[in-house]
């Protein structure tokens, strides 16, 4: 069955932040919603010192916090091993919030709605287009882009990366490069030590 995972490789992203852009395009995410974004952190001492950048995601795990402690099951798992939140379900608790460790949750308020991406109290077209798709008060995050997988697409920030530091694949086939990468050159699961296996696997 098919498993869809995502490898970042460390030793591609050029920390564009075009990932993040594509993400909020295509899924319509109001100002103040990040479902990805990658950060940058210096490593080593002065003067052998380097910039790192890291791309963060919900990473989709399956054995996800966030689902267990989910009071109206409103957060499932597909059988691909995607997380998803059917907001018909969400009360809008926050439970899943607290309990994700690597806070990739967060619920939407009603300001954003009404003062659109500029604060101006304007909604553009675009936004007029995106926004009837989410439910104010309900908890969201990353998708995994599922309704672009779903018709044989790749994610869109997969698709946008231009220098392919972003690897999306079935992590069931042995032969897909998502696999292929992560046992080639030792893939690491972020927090492993908390053992809710992350399908986001890092390669340095
Ligand atoms: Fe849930 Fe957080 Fe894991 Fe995503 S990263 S599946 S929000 S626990
Ligand atoms: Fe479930 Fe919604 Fe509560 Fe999160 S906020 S635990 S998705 S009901
Ligand atoms: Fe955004 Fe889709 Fe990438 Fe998730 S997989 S961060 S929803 S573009």
């Amino acid at each position: 069955m098919t498993q869809w995972g995502m490898v970042m490789d460390l030793k591609r992203c050029i920390g564009c932040q075009a990932c993040t852009v594509a993400c909020m395009q295509e899924n319509s995410v109001p100002r103040g919603v990040r479902w990805t974004e990658t950060v940058s952190e210096e490593i080593g001492t002065y003067p052998n010192v380097t910039r790192a950048y890291v791309p963060l995601i919900c990473n989709h795990c399956e054995e996800p916090p966030c689902e267990r402690v989910c009071p109206t099951t409103a957060t499932y798992i597909t059988a691909e091993g995607i997380v998803l939140v059917d907001d018909k379900k969400c009360i809008g608790c926050g439970a899943c919030i607290t309990a994700c460790p690597y806070k990739n949750r967060m619920k939407l308020k009603a300001e954003p709605f009404k003062k659109g991406l500029y604060e101006l109290g304007i909604l553009t077209p675009f936004e007029q287009q995106g926004y009837p798709r989410f439910t104010i008060g309900t908890a969201v995050k990353c998708t995994f882009c599922h309704e672009r997988v779903a018709k044989g697409l790749v994610p869109a920030c997969v698709n946008t990366c231009v220098a392919k530091a972003r690897i999306f694949g079935d992590l069931d086939d042995p032969n897909s490069e998502v696999r292929k990468l992560i046992s080639s050159r030792k893939g690491y699961q972020p927090l492993a030590e908390l053992n809710t296996k992350p399908k986001v696997f890092y390669v340095d």
